[in-house]
């Protein structure tokens, strides 16, 4: 059984204010496809490298299936790493290159032989076993880096930004086929990105971080409809989450004339205020004529139309403040710069937020 256990994990670097990775609790199980995401510097890689073994465990346990693994160099934990920037032997073919760690290993040439014909016909690399690395495309390098790995058989495979290199055509095509592949070799596989929407189309579970503590784990619909917090609900969704601080009233809260029900669970002692979150597909725009249906007033300061979808920036006003709004509507906008919207939003799309915590409300 290939499960990963990161156990209170740390990893402190001189110059930091706070560990790099502080106490990682995660359990990732047999043939799970796990991804780390969150934004540059909160220690995903570092999470991914201490699991492979090429950084130290300041304190806590890492554990791969019945292994203590923490302390293990890494050629002796069973798993194999797909880089960024792929590291491939240059003066090798693709052949050799994939081969290259079972040579190493001895095994036997018809063994080698077998592997890399499998792992090249599932990559799609067949033709191109007798050439190097400068005359293959990014992709097809790519595929070379990922074949590398696949021989191995590991018990896990590590994956860090495997796809940043690839234009973005590309990149939606990749992830398809390793998500696809992934679950064909049933390998537990651990995946670092800082793209949400990589992380929530490939992963079974993500795991979402942020100053080197674990926020969330969850399906990709859980971190998605059910944040953990504020920070969760802006990072997971693109265009980000819009969060207004709103003054708490006997009622709820206004969000300019609409009302925010705020049930009593939610209510914490003494708070005078409640973060909202709404996402910029959850609003929805009125007709002019309709001056009766409780409404927020925007105001359009620029629109970014992308021809499927459109992304209106505006400005409310919510409570005493001027806020920006990003409203995300389909087809191609009708709206420009100045123009006056009135929107509504349905009740079950607001998230509530603990304005002193900003944990979720339920
Ligand atoms: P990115 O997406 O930019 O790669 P990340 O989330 O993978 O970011 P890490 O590379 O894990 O982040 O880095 C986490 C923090 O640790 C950063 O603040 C980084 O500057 C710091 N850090 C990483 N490696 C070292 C090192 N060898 N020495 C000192 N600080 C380091």
């Amino acid at each position: 059984m290939a499960t990963v256990i990161f156990d209170k994990a740390t990893r402190r670097f001189p110059g930091m204010d706070h560990p790099a990775v502080d106490a990682f609790d995660l359990e990732i199980a047999d043939g799970e496809f796990m991804v780390l995401v969150g934004p540059s510097g909160c220690g995903k890689s570092t999470a991914l490298r201490m699991l492979a073994g090429l950084e130290d465990v300041d304190s806590g346990a890492i554990r791969i299936g019945d292994r203590d693994v923490t302390h293990l160099p890494p050629k002796d934990r069973d798993i194999a790493m797909v880089f960024q920037n792929y590291a491939l032997y240059p003066h090798m073919t693709t052949a050799d290159n994939m081969g290259f760690a079972l040579k190493i290993a001895k095994k036997h040439k018809d063994d080698i032989h077998r592997r890399v014909t499998e792992a090249a016909g599932a990559l799609g690399l067949g033709e191109y076993l007798d050439r190097k690395p400068r005359s293959l495309s990014g992709g097809q390098r790519q595929r070379v880096a990922m074949g590398r790995a696949i021989v191995r058989e590991p018990q896990v495979f590590l994956m860090d930004e495997p796809l940043s290199n690839l234009d973005a055509k590309l990149r939606v095509q990749t992830r398809t086929q390793i998500a696809s592949l992934q679950r064909r070799l049933g390998t537990t596989t651990v995946y670092v990105t800082h793209d949400q929407v990589e992380a929530l189309t490939m992963g079974d579970r993500v795991a979402v971080m942020k100053d080197g503590v674990l926020q969330q784990v969850g399906t990709p619909k859980e971190v998605f409809q059910r944040p953990a917090n504020a920070f969760v609900g802006g990072f997971i969704g693109s265009p980000a989450m819009n969060l207004f601080r709103l003054p708490l009233t006997t009622d709820g809260a206004e969000l300019g004339g609409l009302t925010v029900p705020v049930p009593r669970t939610a209510r914490e002692a003494d708070a005078t205020e409640i973060l909202l979150g709404v996402r910029p597909e959850q609003f929805e725009i009125l007709s002019s004529e309709d001056l009766e249906t409780p409404a927020l007033d925007l105001v359009v300061d620029a629109v970014e139309d992308t021809g499927a979808v459109a992304y209106v920036h505006a400005t409310a006003k919510a409570g005493q403040e001027a806020v920006p709004v990003v409203v995300r509507l389909p087809g191609r906008p009708v709206h420009g710069k100045g123009e006056q919207l009135r929107v509504t939003v349905c009740p079950e799309a607001f998230h509530l937020f603990s304005a002193r915590t900003e944990l979720w409300l339920p």
